[in-house]
């Protein structure tokens, strides 16, 4: 490996991370991000496959090996937040920035890429993996769904997220539940509404709706044992338009988190029970539309330790700290994990600004750091 090629390659990722960061996409739409990708890998030589789920792609290094197959994945997608961090290389898009740092895992692969291809020794099969869409629409679960892990079959998957207020270059995971799982719905109330002065006529879904969200207070803090995590969120609550009329309908947008499986599913049937049962009871019908769901994360313990020794071959013994208790954000990275071992990993982006804020930004720092992990980890799995 030379090093020497790599740190001279430095200066390169941090103009990659900056076109990038300035040219956000959201999900599915990132076409100009992965055709950027493309373009780059295929002239280094690596074997690529686009339109995987849209945007998506694979990029191959094949140097033989046991025949086993190792996936580094990187997630591509902006978020529409309008940003306001005063960059010379801020967006170009109103309304849409790489809020969450995705432009810097992207670049951060394709550093990967470089030093995989830089290192003459390096004997083993890496699948390159850049995914749209994590955000919200759940790109990976679309990339299995599209053959993901027939086309380019991998005995292990790990993925880096950096991670606001954790030590710069720092990185810390632990085994099992990693992430949150998420599930998302919208719940209708509906029933007559009618005059203000008048609600003896009518069913007033603004009550029924009000009982059902005191009601599902209880899901948490009665039918999750006490030493499970779980939350509910009634983020939106939407009905009526003045103060004498009784609207027909009220909408509430709904989040329920899980760390634990059984938990989820436990979670989501008193969700629509409650909901259900609370609105009959007042004459009132409620409607449920699921949307996107994503499970928990569930790193294999084999692989944190393989990821953690990895880190501490690199960066020393301080590197890693271990991650006590598992975060209650999500991440679709778990569908990667449900169909084949690995870990997801936070890697410190320092004292910045939290993930999804308009003042958010990767710190460039990492471009070093993530590149001589992979290669580490790629080191030791092949080993
Ligand atoms: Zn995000
Ligand atoms: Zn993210």
């Amino acid at each position: 490996m030379s090093e020497i090629a790599f740190r001279s390659f430095l200066p390169e990722l941090v103009a990659i991370r900056r076109r990038l960061h300035q040219m956000p996409e959201t999900g599915y739409e990132e076409r100009q991000t992965s055709a950027f990708v493309a373009d780059l890998l295929s002239g280094w030589g690596l074997e690529v496959t686009r339109d995987i789920a849209a945007t998506g792609l694979v990029a191959t290094l094949d140097r033989g090996g046991d025949g086993r197959a190792l996936g580094l994945r990187a997630d591509m997608d902006g978020l529409p937040v309008t940003e306001e961090t005063g960059a010379v290389y801020a967006s170009r898009t109103p309304g849409m920035m790489h809020a969450c740092g995705h432009d810097g895992h992207t670049t951060m692969l394709i550093g990967a890429a470089f030093r995989l291809l830089q290192d003459d020794d390096f004997r083993g099969k890496v699948h390159f993996i850049f995914q749209p869409a994590e955000e919200t629409a759940g790109g990976a679960a679309r990339m299995i769904e599209e053959g993901l892990f027939e086309r380019f079959p991998c005995d292990a998957v790990f993925a880096l997220h950096n991670y606001p207020g954790l030590t710069s270059g720092r990185f810390s995971a632990k085994p099992g539940a990693m992430m949150a799982a998420i599930d998302a719905a919208t719940l209708t109330v509906r029933g007559a509404g009618g005059h203000g002065a008048r609600p003896e006529d009518t069913v007033d879904p603004v009550v029924a709706a009000s009982s059902v969200v005191m009601a599902l207070q209880t899901a948490v803090s009665r039918n999750v044992p006490p030493q499970e995590a779980g939350v509910i969120t009634i983020g939106a609550f939407h009905a009526g338009s003045a103060c004498n009329v009784i609207p027909d309908e009220a909408v509430l947008e709904v989040s329920l988190r899980a760390t634990d499986p059984a938990v989820r599913t436990r979670l989501c049937r008193r969700f629509e029970e409650i909901a259900q049962a609370q609105a009959t009871s007042f004459g009132a019908e409620a409607r449920i539309d699921w949307q996107v769901g994503y499970p928990v994360t569930m790193n294999d313990a084999a692989s944190v330790d393989l990821a953690a020794a990895a880190v501490r071959d690199a960066f020393g013994e301080d590197a890693f700290e271990p991650l006590d208790r598992p975060m209650m954000g999500s991440e679709d990275f778990a569908f990667m994990l449900e169909k084949v071992k690995g870990a997801y990993l936070f890697l410190g982006n320092g004292d910045s600004a939290g993930l999804h804020s308009s003042r958010y930004d990767f710190n460039d720092a990492l471009l070093e750091r993530g590149p001589i992990f992979f290669h580490a980890l790629a080191k030791r799995f092949f080993a």
